[in-house]
């Protein structure tokens, strides 16, 4: 028995000391790179020092609804003057970092180029400012994008993330509950926001196979960036509309705009 123990461990310190050698063999071959400008780091999935210090984390004060971070200290319900003005369908809404210089080529690379280490490491920064939201979610749920773009893109960003999310979290993902009913135009191009609100109006649904799967349940609405809101102002509606007893928002980055104040 002691024998066969001995073995067993042997092998095993055998396996894990080749796994650990073939690691750091690999890692000189292939540093592990920061996820933004590409310089060796020590651990993969990371930034650099310099990229760290570059991107501004969103985090209190924030308006209790929609996340818009002030530059005063404020008490946890204060609202924005947005939300004061009209609230949103969505019940609330929080991101992990300022859309600005220093995030927008991090962003751009998962978007646009084939940098799918970066969903690793932005689905697992994201569970910090979402970890009261992440708690409250039934269910995860990605801001889809429409087939032709799909088809030009290959995949969704905002679903890698929200699978991520959900192996990190152990909460169910249901990509395919919401559906772009028309192709829209891109949000960039949009001049105003109210082209913007006018330009996905309605443009999504619920798949009705799914719509049980969202009844009476709190769902985490997961996209990129929160540039005015429109995108994710009418996908809320449409899972509100399905009959979902909240929907929380996380998104990756978040445009700050200066507000006007209501008096
Ligand atoms: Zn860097
Ligand atoms: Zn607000």
């Amino acid at each position: 028995m002691t024998a066969i123990l001995g073995t067993e461990k042997r092998g095993n310190f055998v396996r894990s000391t080749l796994r650990k050698f073939g690691r750091r063999a690999l890692d000189m071959a292939f540093p592990p790179l920061c996820s933004a400008c590409r310089t060796p780091i020590a651990e993969a999935h990371n930034l650099c020092a310099t990229c760290w210090n570059r991107i501004s984390f969103l985090s209190d004060p924030l308006c209790a609804v929609c996340g818009f971070p002030f530059d005063f200290p404020a008490g946890p319900e204060v609202l924005c003057g947005s939300c004061q003005q009209r609230m949103p369908a969505f019940d609330k809404a929080r991101s992990l970092m300022r859309y600005d210089e220093a995030s927008r080529d991090p962003i751009l690379a998962l978007k646009c180029a084939d940098r799918l280490d970066l969903v690793a490491a932005f689905a697992r920064w994201m569970q910090r400012p979402g970890v009261e939201l992440l708690a409250e979610a039934d269910l995860i749920v990605p801001v889809p994008l429409h087939r032709s773009r799909l088809w030009q893109r290959r995949f969704n960003q905002s679903a890698l993330l929200a699978q991520e999310l959900g192996r990190l979290t152990g909460k169910p993902v249901e990509c395919l509950a919401l559906r772009r009913s028309r192709a829209t135009r891109s949000q960039g191009e949009m001049p105003s926001a109210g082209a913007r609100r006018r330009n996905v109006e309605g443009a999504f649904r619920v798949d009705g196979t799914r719509a049980a799967l969202l009844r009476n349940k709190g769902i985490l609405l997961i996209d990129d960036v929160f540039t005015t809101g429109s995108t994710i102002e009418a996908s809320a509606k449409a899972l509100k509309r399905a009959g979902a007893r909240c929907v929380l928002v996380l998104t990756l980055a978040r445009v700050v705009r200066p507000q006007r104040i209501p008096i």
